[in-house]
């Protein structure tokens, strides 16, 4: 079979476009050659992360594979069958394990079976999905789909530092059912954790005090907490609202030379965006559900923004499938993306 031509310098330009890729090949079982891997990053290529996933695909679909080697910008991944399974995988740096499982968990649901993956690495990295997101968000919508996903955490991992350690049970009836998702419902339940791993409870505390002042929620939704002891130091602020439908997780990171005030000032700027919208489907949320949607053959659900990552998301599901996830701006702070696929799956 001929293989895919996929550019990782087009669009966001970052390892999002070689994750789904990677999925996306596994699915169709058609070769990918990719180039320019990650060139719109400040360190191009494979980092440890990236090079992660490539083998973590490769265990999965028994692929070959040319130029899995860390820094490389070039990568020939040639699947053979998906086979669900025990699998360990270890990033070996702080980079997100999250990542890791997004880019083999959709080519797992297409397959009937039942899988167990341990991945360690980073678990709360910014420009990822921390955990609590993993867990909260993005796993019961597609468990909605028709998948069974449970994902445990079993050690926390903060950037630089790494150390972190997950489990995903995966039960597939390889197939999933077409998402709808239009309306958020009624809100049931909100919380802010500001969480320290190392680091005095005293940050948590006066990121908490900000984020009472500006968002005026209720004492009790609000919660300062220090993390068993783990490697390194960390501290996460996570933002949880639970609707009927949906439940978004907005997550901001304490960073060396930053003051706590200012990381959840930021946070509360991010929770009053996604509270302006009343479209379901944060900005995160909305990319990675869109390979949900091509297994499904079919999805529809409001977005607050169609970000870069969703445009190049939409590039690469073009290039390997020859249909289009349209993103439709409805009004301000509103984006309909729908998706109106054609059976691929053999
Ligand atoms: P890339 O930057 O290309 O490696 O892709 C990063 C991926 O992580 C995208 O799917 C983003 O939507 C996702 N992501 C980044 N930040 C967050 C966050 N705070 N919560 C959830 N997902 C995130």
């Amino acid at each position: 079979m001929k293989a895919i031509s996929i550019d990782g310098s087009r669009g966001e330009g970052g390892g999002q476009i070689l994750r789904s890729s990677l999925t996306l090949s596994m699915i169709t079982g058609r070769p990918l050659h990719m180039i320019n891997i990650r060139a719109g990053r400040k360190k191009p290529g494979l980092l440890r992360q990236h090079l992660t996933a490539v083998q973590a695909a490769r265990d999965i679909s028994g692929a070959t594979v040319e130029g899995a080697q860390l820094g490389s910008r070039t990568l020939s991944f040639r699947p053979i069958t998906i086979s669900p399974g025990r699998y360990f995988f270890a990033i070996g740096s702080a980079g997100s394990a999250t990542l890791v499982l997004q880019t083999v968990l959709p080519a797992l649901l297409t397959v009937p079976g039942r899988s167990q993956l341990v991945i360690e690495g980073g678990t709360h990295n910014p420009a990822a999905p921390p955990f609590d997101f993993l867990a909260k968000s993005y796993v019961p919508l597609i468990n909605r789909m028709g998948a069974r996903v449970t994902c445990t955490l079993h050690r926390y991992g903060f950037f630089p530092a790494g150390g972190g350690r997950f489990m995903a049970d995966i039960e597939s009836s390889g197939t999933l059912q077409p998402l709808k998702l239009m309306e958020r419902g009624q809100l049931r339940s909100r919380t802010i954790r500001a969480r320290v791993l190392n680091l005095p409870l005293s940050i948590a505390d006066r990121e908490i005090k900000v984020l009472r002042e500006r968002l005026g929620w209720k004492a009790e939704e609000l919660v300062a907490e220090e993390l068993p002891h783990g490697r390194g130091i960390g501290n996460v602020i996570t933002a949880e609202m639970a609707y009927d439908n949906v439940t978004e997780v907005i997550t901001g990171f304490g960073r060396r030379g930053v003051a706590a005030e200012t990381v959840a000032d930021s946070l509360a700027d991010a929770v009053e965006e996604y509270m302006r919208s009343d479209a379901p489907v944060g900005e995160h949320l909305a990319d990675q559900l869109m390979l949900a949607c091509a297994i499904a053959d079919g999805g529809e659900y409001l977005g607050v923004k169609a970000s870069s990552h969703s445009q190049s998301n939409k590039e690469v599901l073009r290039a390997f499938l020859g249909c289009e996830l349209e993103l439709c701006p409805l009004k301000t702070d509103t984006v309909k993306f729908s998706y109106k696929g054609t059976r691929f799956i053999p």
